[in-house]
């Protein structure tokens, strides 16, 4: 009898793995953008950064981190209630690079004299360069910054809070916080019956007039992080909406009265937790004055959305960065796709949009750098993160859909790299508020103040030249519609976005980059796909520019 052999085909016309790459020098954009707050010992750490960020262990990591997804763990095998989830190790190795390199302290920690006046823009790199390999650990980080943006300015509570999250340690065990070598918060804002913008929680806060202390009853929808060691809680005190840090433990060491639901089964970022939650007179710390919950809320979701938009700039780019991979290598017809004149444009379009918003996000980080010192660039920020969060967000969807059709059918297979951020991107669209929620934030700035919407105008028109005075007449004509007809707020703020985007190129990027962001975004008519550049740019050149080959 004769034995069949079978011979393992010889593997032609695919592309070899994504090489490892160090994320920061091979991204011009951002270097160009970063380029006034870098020194020798920050290039070194971005260089550092990028380089663990662009590689095969990083993604591997987030690999299995996002295979192995978080596990609920309601009670003990005695059936104690312990409200526990627990994750893959690969998931604490994200975070505890993450937690390192500052990703949850690094604004609040003026001890650390390295990032004076620079803080927001490096954290922002950083925060884009790990979203290019795994974005759901940036919760848990992102989460922590944001409490402290109210916590810092709340008294003793802050103070402690903070000094236990600065030694920038990750210590997941599930201790009181008091004996932690770091900690981390997550937030409580969302609730079934309605959240944003600013409606009154249905938690509700009693005091105990005997001890003065309060407890807090009733639910959060959206609880991410929940492993955290204490939550920032918006919840109904008698003096109205204020905010509350709910601890896990409570100071006796013993389990707090938040009750995890259940985990939700989310869409993408699965490597992270987002829970139900419910409390039942779980014991709370006033965070800042009672009944000034909502001021303290606006503070939290402008870090928040800013966080979103630099996230999924790291999305859109690394999805990006491996289409043009493909592109390098997969021959159809005999020749490499990126040689294609129609791929080329696709791609060349679509780095257009990764450029454009890698330099509006490092823009808006240098606004929150000076805006202690600048109301313009302080009135700049304010109005120009809720409108470049939904802008970004949303070309992070098209631009992680068109990445994965580029690569074809291996694209949509689930262990290719590409289904995660097509499935990640939505995630930080909804995060800290969807679009038309960022549309009447927007609006409310315009109607809150002439004077700081034509400061922020100014800001952005700034870097304009010969357009300047066109782009800030229509950004204030559709201003001007807009109080007339709330209806048309995206009108407003992608114009402002687009314009924003358009002008922090003009900043930091080469001209032929800028000038065929402005020509087709700005001059251009309705578009619904990318592929619109016509033959006056060089689409081989502007892929290859923003994406230079390894
Ligand atoms: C991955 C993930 C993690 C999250 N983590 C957290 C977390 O840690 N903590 C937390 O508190 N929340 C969290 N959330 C919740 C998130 O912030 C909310 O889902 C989001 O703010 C939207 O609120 P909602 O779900 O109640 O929708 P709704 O507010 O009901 O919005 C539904 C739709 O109505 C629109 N809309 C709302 N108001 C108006 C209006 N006046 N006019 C016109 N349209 C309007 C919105 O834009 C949206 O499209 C998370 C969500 C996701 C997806």
């Amino acid at each position: 009898m004769t034995a069949t052999t079978f011979e393992t085909h010889e593997v032609v016309n695919q592309p070899p793995p994504q090489p490892s790459v160090n994320l920061y020098e091979s991204d011009p954009i951002l270097i160009g953008a970063l380029e006034g707050v870098l020194d020798s010992t920050v290039e070194v750490a971005l260089g550092d950064y990028g380089k663990f960020w662009g590689s095969a262990e990083a993604r591997e990591l987030g690999r299995m981190a996002n295979l192995h997804g978080p596990a609920l763990k309601p009670t003990d095998p005695f059936g104690h209630r312990v409200d526990q989830v627990e994750f893959h190790p690969a998931y604490h190795a994200l975070v505890r690079r993450g937690a390192t390199a500052g990703l949850a302290v690094s604004l609040w920690d003026e001890e650390d004299e390295t990032e004076k006046k620079r803080r927001h823009a490096l954290r922002a790199a950083r925060l884009m360069m790990a979203a290019q390999s795994e974005c759901g650990h940036l919760f848990q980080l992102s989460s922590t910054s944001a409490a402290l943006s109210v916590l810092t300015a709340a008294g003793d509570i802050g103070t402690e809070w903070l000094a236990r999250a600065l030694p920038r340690r990750y210590d997941h065990r599930f201790a009181p916080a008091a004996d932690k070598a770091g900690i981390t918060i997550g937030l409580g804002i969302t609730e079934k019956q309605g959240t944003l913008p600013f409606i009154e929680p249905s938690t509700r806060a009693t005091r105990d007039e005997e001890t003065a202390g309060w407890t807090l009853t009733g639910h959060k929808w959206f609880l991410s992080a929940p492993q955290s060691d204490a939550f920032l809680v918006t919840a109904h005190a008698p003096e109205g909406a204020s905010l509350f840090l709910v601890p896990r433990l409570r100071a006796d060491g013993s389990v707090n009265a938040i009750r995890f639901v259940r985990l939700k089964d989310k869409l993408g970022n699965r490597s992270s937790a987002t829970v139900e939650a419910e409390f039942a007179d779980a014991e709370a710390i006033v965070v800042g004055t009672l009944g000034t919950g909502n001021e303290g809320l606006a503070t939290i979701l402008q870090h928040v959305r800013f966080d979103a938009a630099a996230m999924a700039v790291g999305v859109m780019r690394g999805a990006l960065a491996q289409a043009v991979h493909h592109a390098r290598h997969r021959a159809i017809a005999g020749e490499h796709l990126l040689d294609q004149p129609l791929m080329a444009r696709v791609l060349a379009d679509m780095t257009l949009d990764v450029a454009a918003a890698t330099a509006l996000t490092i823009r808006i980080a240098h606004a929150m750098d000076k805006a202690a010192e600048d109301d313009g660039e302080a009135a700049y920020a304010r109005l120009v993160i809720p409108a470049a969060k939904y802008w970004i967000t949303k070309t992070a969807i098209a631009v992680s859909a068109e990445a994965l059709e580029a690569v074809g059918g291996n694209g949509y297979v689930e262990d290719h790299d590409l289904a995660r951020p097509y499935r990640d991107a939505p995630g930080w669209a909804l995060w800290g508020g969807p679009g038309n929620v960022l549309a009447l934030d927007v609006l409310k700035t315009v109607e809150d103040g002439a004077e700081a919407f034509d400061a922020a105008v100014g800001e952005i028109a700034v870097d304009l030249d010969r357009q300047a005075s066109t782009s800030a007449d229509l950004i204030r004509e559709a201003a001007q519609a807009c109080i007339a007809d709330q209806g048309s707020a995206r009108i407003l703020v992608e114009q402002i976005a687009l314009t924003a985007a358009a002008a922090a190129l003009h900043r930091f990027a080469p001209r032929p980059i800028t000038d065929a962001f402005v020509d087709t975004r700005l001059s251009g008519p309705w578009r619904a796909s990318y592929g619109m550049l016509d033959a006056r740019f060089d689409a081989r050149g502007i892929v290859d520019y923003a994406f230079p080959a390894s």
